[in-house]
Protein backbone atom coordinates (compact mmCIF):
# COMPACT_ATOMS: atom_id res chain seq x y z
CA UNK A 1 0.00 0.00 0.00
CA UNK A 2 1.22 3.74 -0.66
CA UNK A 3 0.24 6.49 1.22
CA UNK A 4 -2.73 9.32 -0.04
CA UNK A 5 0.33 11.82 -0.60
CA UNK A 6 2.44 9.42 -2.15
CA UNK A 7 -0.54 7.80 -4.52
CA UNK A 8 -1.47 12.18 -5.85
CA UNK A 9 2.18 12.87 -5.78
CA UNK A 10 2.90 10.03 -9.06
CA UNK A 11 -0.08 10.42 -10.15
CA UNK A 12 -0.03 14.26 -10.79
CA UNK A 13 3.16 13.82 -11.50
CA UNK A 14 2.49 12.24 -14.28
CA UNK A 15 -0.77 13.93 -15.98
CA UNK A 16 -0.09 16.70 -19.14
CA UNK A 17 0.69 20.11 -17.66
CA UNK A 18 -2.04 22.07 -19.76
CA UNK A 19 -1.33 24.71 -22.66
CA UNK A 20 -2.68 27.93 -22.97
CA UNK A 21 -5.44 28.98 -25.31
CA UNK A 22 -7.90 32.07 -25.94
CA UNK A 23 -11.04 31.51 -24.24
CA UNK A 24 -13.96 33.53 -25.05
CA UNK A 25 -14.50 35.26 -21.37
CA UNK A 26 -18.14 35.18 -21.53
CA UNK A 27 -18.37 31.42 -21.34
CA UNK A 28 -14.91 30.48 -19.49
CA UNK A 29 -16.89 30.78 -15.58
CA UNK A 30 -15.01 27.79 -13.48
CA UNK A 31 -11.77 27.96 -15.87
CA UNK A 32 -7.98 29.90 -14.42
CA UNK A 33 -6.99 32.50 -16.49
CA UNK A 34 -3.26 31.53 -18.04
CA UNK A 35 -1.78 35.06 -17.98
CA UNK A 36 -2.64 38.86 -16.08
CA UNK A 37 -5.27 40.77 -17.31
CA UNK A 38 -4.22 44.13 -17.36
CA UNK A 39 -6.77 47.04 -18.12
CA UNK A 40 -6.79 48.86 -21.04
CA UNK A 41 -8.80 52.10 -19.94
CA UNK A 42 -10.21 53.52 -16.96
CA UNK A 43 -13.48 51.69 -15.64
CA UNK A 44 -15.93 53.68 -15.23
CA UNK A 45 -13.72 55.40 -18.67
CA UNK A 46 -15.11 59.40 -17.33
CA UNK A 47 -16.90 60.69 -14.14
CA UNK A 48 -20.16 59.99 -13.99
CA UNK A 49 -23.45 60.47 -11.62
CA UNK A 50 -23.70 58.05 -8.65
CA UNK A 51 -27.41 59.29 -7.94
CA UNK A 52 -30.61 60.78 -10.15
CA UNK A 53 -30.46 65.02 -9.07
CA UNK A 54 -28.94 67.42 -10.35
CA UNK A 55 -24.78 68.14 -11.24
CA UNK A 56 -24.18 71.55 -9.96
CA UNK A 57 -21.40 73.37 -8.33
CA UNK A 58 -20.55 72.82 -5.28
CA UNK A 59 -19.53 76.55 -4.30
CA UNK A 60 -23.27 77.58 -5.43
CA UNK A 61 -25.35 75.54 -3.12
CA UNK A 62 -22.81 75.91 -0.32
CA UNK A 63 -25.96 77.68 1.78
CA UNK A 64 -28.45 76.31 0.93
CA UNK A 65 -30.72 74.38 3.72
CA UNK A 66 -34.80 73.74 3.60
CA UNK A 67 -35.56 77.32 5.15
CA UNK A 68 -33.34 78.78 2.51
CA UNK A 69 -33.33 76.95 -0.32
CA UNK A 70 -31.14 77.60 -3.61
CA UNK A 71 -32.08 78.22 -7.28
CA UNK A 72 -30.72 77.15 -9.98
CA UNK A 73 -31.49 77.32 -13.61
CA UNK A 74 -31.90 73.97 -15.17
CA UNK A 75 -30.29 73.51 -18.87
CA UNK A 76 -31.80 70.29 -19.20
CA UNK A 77 -31.64 66.88 -18.33
CA UNK A 78 -28.53 63.85 -18.88
CA UNK A 79 -29.33 60.06 -19.23
CA UNK A 80 -26.75 57.64 -19.24
CA UNK A 81 -25.17 57.35 -22.48
CA UNK A 82 -26.07 60.70 -23.76
CA UNK A 83 -23.93 63.83 -22.65
CA UNK A 84 -24.36 67.39 -21.80
CA UNK A 85 -24.65 70.27 -24.52
CA UNK A 86 -22.86 73.07 -22.84
CA UNK A 87 -21.02 73.23 -19.27
CA UNK A 88 -22.40 74.21 -15.86
CA UNK A 89 -22.15 77.54 -15.45
CA UNK A 90 -23.11 80.06 -12.12
CA UNK A 91 -26.28 79.13 -11.03
CA UNK A 92 -26.98 76.75 -13.61
CA UNK A 93 -27.46 72.74 -13.07
CA UNK A 94 -27.80 69.96 -15.48
CA UNK A 95 -30.81 67.05 -13.95
CA UNK A 96 -28.49 63.71 -14.35
CA UNK A 97 -29.56 60.31 -14.15
CA UNK A 98 -26.95 57.58 -12.29
CA UNK A 99 -24.74 56.88 -14.69
CA UNK A 100 -24.81 60.17 -16.49
CA UNK A 101 -21.41 61.92 -17.54
CA UNK A 102 -20.90 64.46 -15.24
CA UNK A 103 -21.15 67.73 -17.33
CA UNK A 104 -18.46 70.01 -17.72
CA UNK A 105 -18.34 73.20 -14.91
CA UNK A 106 -20.20 70.73 -12.46
CA UNK A 107 -18.13 69.28 -9.50
CA UNK A 108 -20.81 67.38 -7.91
CA UNK A 109 -24.23 66.37 -8.07
CA UNK A 110 -27.56 66.66 -4.96
CA UNK A 111 -29.84 64.09 -5.23
CA UNK A 112 -33.28 64.36 -6.15
CA UNK A 113 -34.72 63.81 -2.97
CA UNK A 114 -33.28 67.37 -1.55
CA UNK A 115 -34.19 69.57 -4.39
CA UNK A 116 -38.08 70.71 -4.97
CA UNK A 117 -37.97 68.15 -7.63
CA UNK A 118 -39.44 65.26 -5.39
CA UNK A 119 -41.82 67.54 -4.99
CA UNK A 120 -43.10 67.64 -8.79
CA UNK A 121 -41.24 64.90 -10.70
CA UNK A 122 -40.04 67.53 -13.59
CA UNK A 123 -37.44 70.12 -13.53
CA UNK A 124 -35.74 68.53 -16.64
CA UNK A 125 -36.68 70.93 -19.04
CA UNK A 126 -34.20 73.68 -19.83
CA UNK A 127 -35.47 77.11 -18.43
CA UNK A 128 -36.88 74.97 -15.39
CA UNK A 129 -36.01 76.43 -11.85
CA UNK A 130 -35.16 73.94 -9.01
CA UNK A 131 -34.62 74.32 -5.72
CA UNK A 132 -31.79 72.78 -3.68
CA UNK A 133 -32.47 71.96 -0.20
CA UNK A 134 -28.84 71.41 0.94
CA UNK A 135 -24.99 71.83 0.26
CA UNK A 136 -22.93 69.00 -0.96
CA UNK A 137 -19.39 69.03 -1.07
CA UNK A 138 -17.10 68.78 -4.27
CA UNK A 139 -17.13 65.36 -5.04
CA UNK A 140 -20.32 63.69 -3.64
CA UNK A 141 -22.57 61.84 -5.83
CA UNK A 142 -19.94 61.33 -8.54
CA UNK A 143 -18.25 58.56 -9.46
CA UNK A 144 -14.89 59.60 -10.54
CA UNK A 145 -13.18 57.71 -13.80
CA UNK A 146 -10.53 55.10 -12.76
CA UNK A 147 -12.16 54.62 -9.41
CA UNK A 148 -13.28 50.97 -10.14
CA UNK A 149 -10.32 49.54 -12.39
CA UNK A 150 -7.48 52.39 -13.00
CA UNK A 151 -5.19 51.70 -16.80
CA UNK A 152 -2.58 50.08 -17.02
CA UNK A 153 -3.78 47.95 -13.70
CA UNK A 154 -3.78 44.33 -12.52
CA UNK A 155 -7.32 43.80 -13.26
CA UNK A 156 -6.89 39.64 -12.70
CA UNK A 157 -4.04 38.13 -12.10
CA UNK A 158 -2.56 34.18 -13.62
CA UNK A 159 -4.06 31.36 -11.70
CA UNK A 160 -6.94 33.11 -10.93
CA UNK A 161 -10.53 30.81 -11.24
CA UNK A 162 -12.71 32.64 -12.59
CA UNK A 163 -16.05 32.78 -10.64
CA UNK A 164 -19.16 35.04 -12.42
CA UNK A 165 -17.72 38.27 -10.86
CA UNK A 166 -14.80 37.90 -12.48
CA UNK A 167 -16.61 37.14 -15.86
CA UNK A 168 -18.63 40.67 -15.36
CA UNK A 169 -14.96 42.54 -14.36
CA UNK A 170 -13.53 41.18 -17.59
CA UNK A 171 -16.27 42.18 -19.82
CA UNK A 172 -16.05 45.51 -17.42
CA UNK A 173 -12.75 46.16 -18.95
CA UNK A 174 -13.95 45.23 -22.60
CA UNK A 175 -11.71 41.69 -22.61
CA UNK A 176 -13.60 39.61 -24.88
CA UNK A 177 -11.19 37.05 -25.05
CA UNK A 178 -8.44 35.90 -22.20
CA UNK A 179 -5.58 33.42 -21.79
CA UNK A 180 -6.79 30.45 -20.16
CA UNK A 181 -7.09 26.52 -19.29
CA UNK A 182 -10.22 24.99 -21.76
CA UNK A 183 -12.39 22.78 -19.81
CA UNK A 184 -11.17 18.77 -20.47
CA UNK A 185 -12.94 16.52 -22.20
CA UNK A 186 -13.42 13.30 -19.79
CA UNK A 187 -14.91 10.35 -20.73
CA UNK A 188 -16.62 7.85 -18.03
CA UNK A 189 -16.55 4.25 -18.89
CA UNK A 190 -18.00 2.07 -16.71
CA UNK A 191 -17.74 -1.56 -16.50
CA UNK A 192 -19.32 -4.92 -15.35
CA UNK A 193 -21.63 -7.94 -16.85
CA UNK A 194 -24.17 -7.28 -13.57
CA UNK A 195 -24.56 -3.88 -14.49
CA UNK A 196 -28.00 -3.03 -15.95
CA UNK A 197 -29.23 0.27 -17.27
CA UNK A 198 -32.18 2.19 -18.66
CA UNK A 199 -34.60 0.73 -16.17
CA UNK A 200 -34.96 -3.14 -17.65
CA UNK A 201 -36.28 -5.82 -15.32
CA UNK A 202 -33.17 -7.03 -12.98
CA UNK A 203 -32.18 -10.38 -13.69
CA UNK A 204 -30.79 -13.23 -11.17
CA UNK A 205 -27.16 -11.22 -10.15
CA UNK A 206 -28.03 -8.09 -12.12
CA UNK A 207 -28.18 -4.54 -10.26
CA UNK A 208 -28.56 -1.53 -11.59
CA UNK A 209 -25.41 0.77 -12.55
CA UNK A 210 -25.05 4.08 -10.40
CA UNK A 211 -21.99 5.36 -11.16
CA UNK A 212 -22.05 6.64 -14.40
CA UNK A 213 -24.64 9.33 -13.66
CA UNK A 214 -23.06 10.27 -10.47
CA UNK A 215 -19.56 10.28 -12.02
CA UNK A 216 -20.72 12.37 -15.12
CA UNK A 217 -22.32 15.02 -12.56
CA UNK A 218 -19.43 15.26 -10.73
CA UNK A 219 -17.47 15.92 -14.29
CA UNK A 220 -20.04 18.90 -15.14
CA UNK A 221 -19.55 20.13 -11.18
CA UNK A 222 -15.81 20.18 -11.47
CA UNK A 223 -15.90 22.55 -15.23
CA UNK A 224 -14.89 19.76 -17.33
CA UNK A 225 -17.10 18.19 -20.71
CA UNK A 226 -18.13 14.53 -19.49
CA UNK A 227 -18.48 12.17 -22.60
CA UNK A 228 -20.60 9.27 -21.78
CA UNK A 229 -19.21 6.42 -22.94
CA UNK A 230 -21.82 4.09 -21.86
CA UNK A 231 -21.82 0.84 -20.40
CA UNK A 232 -19.05 -2.17 -21.16
CA UNK A 233 -19.52 -5.04 -19.94
CA UNK A 234 -16.66 -7.96 -19.08
CA UNK A 235 -15.71 -8.78 -22.12
CA UNK A 236 -12.20 -7.80 -23.18
CA UNK A 237 -12.73 -6.98 -27.16
CA UNK A 238 -15.11 -5.08 -26.77
CA UNK A 239 -13.43 -2.84 -23.91
CA UNK A 240 -10.70 -2.98 -26.20
CA UNK A 241 -12.59 -1.16 -28.70
CA UNK A 242 -14.28 1.64 -26.51
CA UNK A 243 -11.30 2.37 -24.54
CA UNK A 244 -9.56 2.96 -27.96
CA UNK A 245 -12.24 5.33 -29.28
CA UNK A 246 -12.24 7.19 -25.67
CA UNK A 247 -8.47 7.79 -26.68
CA UNK A 248 -9.05 9.58 -29.83
CA UNK A 249 -12.13 11.94 -27.97
CA UNK A 250 -11.07 12.52 -24.94
CA UNK A 251 -8.78 14.36 -23.20
CA UNK A 252 -8.90 12.14 -19.81
CA UNK A 253 -10.79 9.05 -19.81
CA UNK A 254 -12.05 7.42 -16.23
CA UNK A 255 -12.74 3.71 -16.37
CA UNK A 256 -14.62 2.44 -13.06
CA UNK A 257 -15.03 -0.99 -11.80
CA UNK A 258 -12.28 -3.74 -12.24
CA UNK A 259 -9.41 -2.31 -10.97
CA UNK A 260 -8.97 -4.41 -7.59
CA UNK A 261 -6.27 -6.57 -6.40
CA UNK A 262 -5.61 -10.05 -7.33
CA UNK A 263 -8.47 -9.90 -9.93
CA UNK A 264 -8.36 -11.28 -13.29
CA UNK A 265 -10.86 -9.21 -14.47
CA UNK A 266 -10.91 -8.45 -17.78
CA UNK A 267 -10.63 -4.29 -17.58
CA UNK A 268 -7.59 -4.83 -16.08
CA UNK A 269 -6.61 -7.03 -18.92
CA UNK A 270 -7.29 -4.73 -21.33
CA UNK A 271 -5.58 -1.29 -19.48
CA UNK A 272 -2.82 -3.45 -19.11
CA UNK A 273 -2.99 -4.43 -23.13
CA UNK A 274 -2.40 -0.38 -23.32
CA UNK A 275 0.99 -1.14 -21.05
CA UNK A 276 2.21 1.76 -18.31
CA UNK A 277 -0.66 1.38 -16.45
CA UNK A 278 0.38 1.70 -12.63
CA UNK A 279 -1.71 -0.40 -9.98
CA UNK A 280 -2.01 1.12 -6.78
CA UNK A 281 -3.12 0.09 -3.68
CA UNK A 282 -3.83 3.35 -1.87
CA UNK A 283 -4.05 3.31 2.15
CA UNK A 284 -7.11 4.99 2.50
CA UNK A 285 -10.33 3.91 3.53
CA UNK A 286 -12.99 3.63 0.71
CA UNK A 287 -11.34 3.12 -2.15
CA UNK A 288 -8.11 1.22 -2.07
CA UNK A 289 -7.63 0.30 -5.47
CA UNK A 290 -6.68 2.52 -8.16
CA UNK A 291 -5.25 2.52 -11.78
CA UNK A 292 -3.81 4.96 -13.49
CA UNK A 293 -1.36 5.48 -16.47
CA UNK A 294 -0.98 7.68 -19.94
CA UNK A 295 -1.93 6.49 -22.61
CA UNK A 296 -0.84 7.80 -25.76
CA UNK A 297 -3.97 9.37 -28.09
CA UNK A 298 -4.20 11.45 -31.69
CA UNK A 299 -3.57 15.01 -30.17
CA UNK A 300 -1.28 14.21 -27.14
CA UNK A 301 -1.27 11.96 -24.09
CA UNK A 302 -4.10 10.75 -22.55
CA UNK A 303 -4.96 10.12 -18.88
CA UNK A 304 -6.85 6.78 -17.95
CA UNK A 305 -7.97 6.75 -14.35
CA UNK A 306 -9.26 3.48 -13.36
CA UNK A 307 -11.30 4.04 -10.44
CA UNK A 308 -13.19 0.78 -8.48
CA UNK A 309 -16.84 0.35 -8.79
CA UNK A 310 -18.57 0.10 -5.39
CA UNK A 311 -20.10 3.14 -5.75
CA UNK A 312 -18.95 4.68 -2.57
CA UNK A 313 -15.38 3.94 -3.78
CA UNK A 314 -15.86 5.50 -6.71
CA UNK A 315 -16.97 9.20 -4.82
CA UNK A 316 -13.79 9.32 -2.85
CA UNK A 317 -11.67 8.00 -5.70
CA UNK A 318 -12.93 10.47 -7.93
CA UNK A 319 -12.53 12.97 -5.28
CA UNK A 320 -9.01 12.33 -3.67
CA UNK A 321 -7.45 11.43 -6.67
CA UNK A 322 -9.35 11.67 -9.80
CA UNK A 323 -10.42 15.70 -9.18
CA UNK A 324 -7.00 16.74 -8.27
CA UNK A 325 -5.62 15.33 -11.17
CA UNK A 326 -8.34 16.91 -13.57
CA UNK A 327 -7.74 20.33 -11.56
CA UNK A 328 -4.20 20.07 -11.86
CA UNK A 329 -4.92 19.30 -15.82
CA UNK A 330 -6.93 22.56 -16.28
CA UNK A 331 -4.20 24.78 -14.68
CA UNK A 332 -5.43 25.19 -10.82
CA UNK A 333 -3.19 26.17 -9.06
CA UNK A 334 -4.17 24.52 -5.64
CA UNK A 335 -5.46 20.94 -7.32
CA UNK A 336 -6.18 19.86 -3.82
CA UNK A 337 -8.61 21.96 -3.01
CA UNK A 338 -9.57 22.77 0.38
CA UNK A 339 -9.54 21.21 3.51
CA UNK A 340 -10.99 22.46 6.84
CA UNK A 341 -10.98 21.64 10.52
CA UNK A 342 -14.48 20.54 11.55
CA UNK A 343 -15.77 19.01 15.11
CA UNK A 344 -16.74 15.63 15.41
CA UNK A 345 -20.70 16.08 16.99
CA UNK A 346 -20.58 12.49 17.66
CA UNK A 347 -17.99 9.53 18.10
CA UNK A 348 -16.95 8.65 15.32
CA UNK A 349 -16.94 4.75 13.90
CA UNK A 350 -14.25 2.92 15.01
CA UNK A 351 -10.82 2.68 13.25
CA UNK A 352 -10.05 -0.72 11.46
CA UNK A 353 -6.59 -1.15 12.65
CA UNK A 354 -5.60 -1.98 8.65
CA UNK A 355 -3.18 0.47 7.86
CA UNK A 356 -5.26 2.78 6.13
CA UNK A 357 -6.72 6.44 6.47
CA UNK A 358 -10.45 6.30 6.88
CA UNK A 359 -12.00 8.86 4.72
CA UNK A 360 -15.49 8.82 6.91
CA UNK A 361 -18.58 10.55 5.01
CA UNK A 362 -20.05 13.00 7.28
CA UNK A 363 -22.51 15.43 7.34
CA UNK A 364 -21.74 18.85 7.68
CA UNK A 365 -23.04 22.17 9.47
CA UNK A 366 -22.32 25.20 10.65
CA UNK A 367 -22.69 25.73 14.42
CA UNK A 368 -23.95 28.80 16.67
CA UNK A 369 -20.02 29.32 17.29
CA UNK A 370 -19.47 29.80 13.36
CA UNK A 371 -17.27 26.45 13.77
CA UNK A 372 -17.79 23.45 11.54
CA UNK A 373 -19.36 20.37 13.00
CA UNK A 374 -19.96 17.09 11.23
CA UNK A 375 -21.54 13.76 12.16
CA UNK A 376 -20.76 10.59 10.45
CA UNK A 377 -23.53 9.39 8.15
CA UNK A 378 -25.41 6.16 8.74
CA UNK A 379 -23.79 3.17 6.87
CA UNK A 380 -20.12 3.72 5.68
CA UNK A 381 -19.74 0.55 3.79
CA UNK A 382 -18.24 0.98 0.43
CA UNK A 383 -21.95 0.06 -1.20
CA UNK A 384 -24.01 1.85 0.81
CA UNK A 385 -24.43 4.91 -1.39
CA UNK A 386 -27.90 6.09 -0.04
CA UNK A 387 -26.18 6.73 3.72
CA UNK A 388 -23.23 8.62 1.70
CA UNK A 389 -25.40 10.74 -0.63
CA UNK A 390 -26.38 12.74 2.46
CA UNK A 391 -22.77 13.17 3.01
CA UNK A 392 -21.18 16.66 2.53
CA UNK A 393 -17.35 15.99 3.86
CA UNK A 394 -14.90 13.18 4.10
CA UNK A 395 -13.49 13.68 7.66
CA UNK A 396 -10.32 12.19 7.79
CA UNK A 397 -9.08 9.36 10.34
CA UNK A 398 -5.77 8.10 10.54
CA UNK A 399 -5.70 4.93 11.65
CA UNK A 400 -5.64 4.18 15.12
CA UNK A 401 -7.05 7.63 15.97
CA UNK A 402 -10.29 7.14 17.93
CA UNK A 403 -12.56 10.35 17.57
CA UNK A 404 -14.81 11.29 20.11
CA UNK A 405 -17.73 13.96 20.41
CA UNK A 406 -15.89 17.38 20.59
CA UNK A 407 -12.78 16.32 18.51
CA UNK A 408 -11.56 18.20 15.50
CA UNK A 409 -10.14 16.80 12.73
CA UNK A 410 -9.64 17.51 9.30
CA UNK A 411 -12.62 17.15 6.73
CA UNK A 412 -12.51 17.67 3.09
CA UNK A 413 -15.33 19.31 1.95
CA UNK A 414 -17.58 17.64 -0.85
CA UNK A 415 -18.09 20.58 -4.04
P1 LIG B 1 -15.51 -3.98 -9.24
O1 LIG B 1 -14.75 -2.78 -8.85
O2 LIG B 1 -15.82 -4.04 -10.70
O3 LIG B 1 -14.83 -5.22 -8.75
O4 LIG B 1 -16.90 -3.89 -8.51
C1 LIG B 1 -16.99 -3.85 -7.10
C2 LIG B 1 -18.43 -3.83 -6.67
O5 LIG B 1 -19.05 -2.66 -7.16
C3 LIG B 1 -19.26 -4.96 -7.20
O6 LIG B 1 -20.21 -5.30 -6.22
C4 LIG B 1 -19.94 -4.36 -8.43
O7 LIG B 1 -21.16 -5.01 -8.74
C5 LIG B 1 -20.17 -2.96 -7.98
N1 LIG B 1 -20.18 -2.05 -9.09
C6 LIG B 1 -19.22 -1.90 -10.01
N2 LIG B 1 -19.53 -0.98 -10.91
C7 LIG B 1 -20.75 -0.51 -10.55
C8 LIG B 1 -21.62 0.45 -11.09
N3 LIG B 1 -21.28 1.17 -12.18
N4 LIG B 1 -22.80 0.66 -10.48
C9 LIG B 1 -23.14 -0.05 -9.38
N5 LIG B 1 -22.35 -0.95 -8.81
C10 LIG B 1 -21.17 -1.21 -9.39
MG1 LIG C 1 -16.57 -5.32 -12.12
Amino acid sequence: MIELAEARRVLLAACPRPEPVRLDSAGADGCVLAADVIAPANVPPFDNSSVDGYAVRAVDVAGAAESSPVRLHVLGSVLAGSVAGRPVGEGQAWKVMTGAPLPEGADAVVMVERTSATRTRQLGTAGDLVEVLSGVAAGAGVRRAGSDVRAGELVLAAGTVLRPAHLGVLASVGAEQVQGYRRLRVGVLVTGDELVTGGAELRPGQIYESNRAMLLALLVRANCEPVDLGVAGDDVAGLHELLSSALRRCDAVLTCGGVSMGDSDPVRAVLDQFGGLNWLQVAIRPAKPFAFGVLPGPSGPVPVLGLPGNPVSALVSFELLARPALRQMMGHPDPYGCTVLGIADAPLPRPHGDGRTAFLRVSCRFGPDGRLHVRPVAGQDSHQLSASAAATGLAEVPDGRRVEAGDELPVHLLS
